[in-house]
């Protein structure tokens, strides 16, 4: 009986750590945690019934269809090394070698070159184009540690027409945004640093090839899509997870932390919000309104995702699909070939693509209705890829606030925020809203994120 007392006692000795938030962020950040402090309390608060976030699959008519998320790279070690010590290796999946392949629409569809020879061959650019990148080791290096946007940055680097066409339909695929409308430090910090510390791109690229040496990264995602993943995660970490919670306040008093929302009050030591920027921003409203106003500033870039099912198509999609650029006018920001990219997308001898609609390029598309944008989504399918078939399944998935848009300024701000944060001992943000919107970066985020939580 004492002893049992004893042990109540020291159970409730323990830190009690919130997460609010249940995509990857929260869920990476609570496995660290635990990592490092097993005995820690956790628990964590997802608004929907499902956890995943922005990381969720769709079952639909033998089709698995992601409304985000597709899966990560292998060349950064964070989220397989994730995988790894989840105990979730077994539903690892590697993308097919037929991927590898992948085209750009700019005039029409081509393959996007992926060495010297095909690049100095590739119809994307003209001459004048691809002499304008070759000049690039030669081009004036920028002083200055002023932010620019990508499209700046572009044009100084590799000139206008590189600019137009592939970091445009990069950024697009990527960040669902435009070069002119996103930082190029906050969003490309990598290839920024290899103008700084090399002078050049192409130098940096070279000898970083050569000190590094390692194979380029494989796209990995999960068998049965990436909500098998969550959904194993989240069973193999020891913490409360308390679904459909919608938190609205988080106050704050000398016993430390209370969220509450119209049916909960609930206490805590520290706290961490794994939500969106505004999200955030609603939950900090009357805590810290200065700090709310910053985080309601950070932009979000809406897209839609079309999933197009054909139970045949004699289309051969041999690739990992195609980005537009902004100057081909088309109706989609890509086609993702999904199924040839992993086989389990699709049972048998079905196809599925999913669409990309909207981002910064047409914000207002994204949000329109879904008839709207599964007419986008065929309209598109069919100028890029000659594919006039009615389809057998169709499903759309509207993320009106989609991806964060790291905007000129957002390292700065976000420098703000941190600032403000740091100085109420026990709040912690960390989201794809901040440092980094990829799988890995959110991992690696959330391991730096835990590690300071726990003092490790
Ligand atoms: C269409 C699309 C495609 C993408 N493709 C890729 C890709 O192929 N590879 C890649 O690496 N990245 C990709 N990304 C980016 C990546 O998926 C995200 O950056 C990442 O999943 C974000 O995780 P997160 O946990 O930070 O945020 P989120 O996934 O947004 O999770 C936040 C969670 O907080 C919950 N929440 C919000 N408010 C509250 C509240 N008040 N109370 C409780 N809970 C709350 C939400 O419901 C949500 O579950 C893609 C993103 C999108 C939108």
């Amino acid at each position: 009986m004492k002893r049992g007392k004893e042990e109540e006692k020291m159970k409730t000795n323990h830190e009690s750590i919130a997460i609010v938030g249940g995509g990857i962020s929260g869920l990476a950040t609570a496995f660290y945690i635990k990592q490092y402090k097993p005995e820690t309390k956790i628990t964590l608060f997802e608004k929907e019934s499902e956890l995943g976030g922005k990381m969720k699959t769709i079952k639909r008519d033998g089709f698995l269809i992601e409304e985000g998320s597709n899966g990560f790279l292998s060349n950064k070690p964070d989220t397989l090394e994730l995988v790894k010590l989840s105990g979730c290796e077994d539903i690892l999946l590697k993308s097919s070698d037929e991927a590898r392949k992948r085209f750009i629409y700019d005039k029409k569809l081509e393959v996007l070159p992926e060495s010297p020879k095909a690049f100095l061959t590739t119809p994307l650019l003209s001459l004048k184009g691809k002499i304008r990148v070759l000049y690039e080791p030669f081009a004036p290096i920028k002083r200055d540690n002023k932010d620019e946007s990508l499209q700046e940055f572009g044009y100084r680097r590799v000139g206008k027409e590189m600019t137009d066409v592939f970091l445009d339909a990069m950024v697009a695929g990527i960040y669902a945004s435009t070069p002119a409308s996103i930082s190029a430090p906050a969003a490309f910090p990598l290839v920024v640093k290899l103008e700084k510390e090399y002078g050049s791109l192409f130098k940096g690229m070279i000898k970083k090839r050569k000190k590094e040496a390692g194979p380029g990264g494989v796209l990995m995602s999960f068998k049965g899509g990436v909500s098998t993943f969550i959904k194993k995660l989240s069973q193999n970490i020891d913490i409360d997870i308390i679904k459909d919670i919608d938190i609205k306040t988080l106050q704050k008093d000398e016993k430390g932390f209370i969220l509450q929302n119209e049916n909960l009050k609930m206490r805590f030591d520290k706290v961490i919000l794994s939500t969106p920027a505004y999200e955030s921003a609603k939950i900090l409203k009357d805590l810290m309104p200065k700090l709310s106003n910053e985080l309601a500033d950070i932009e979000y870039s809406p897209i839609s995702i079309v999933g197009v099912g054909y139970d045949t198509l004699s289309h051969p999609l041999k690739g990992f699909g195609l980005l537009a650029t902004t100057r081909a006018k088309k109706s989609v920001l890509g086609v993702l070939w999904d199924s040839s990219i992993f086989t389990d997308r699709a049972k048998e001898d079905k196809k599925l693509l999913r669409a990309m609609i909207g981002g910064q390029r047409d914000p207002k598309l994204a949000l329109q209705d879904n008839e709207t944008l599964i007419n986008s989504a065929l309209k598109g399918i069919k100028d890029t890829m000659g594919i006039d078939k009615k389809p057998d399944t169709i499903y759309v998935k509207k993320h009106d606030k989609g991806i964060p848009n790291y905007r000129v300024g957002h390292i700065k701000r976000v420098e703000n925020i941190m600032n403000m944060v740091d100085k109420i001992e026990g709040l912690y943000l960390n989201s794809n809203a901040y440092k980094g919107i990829g799988l890995n970066d959110c991992v690696s985020n959330s391991k730096l994120c835990a590690k300071e939580v726990v003092g490790a």
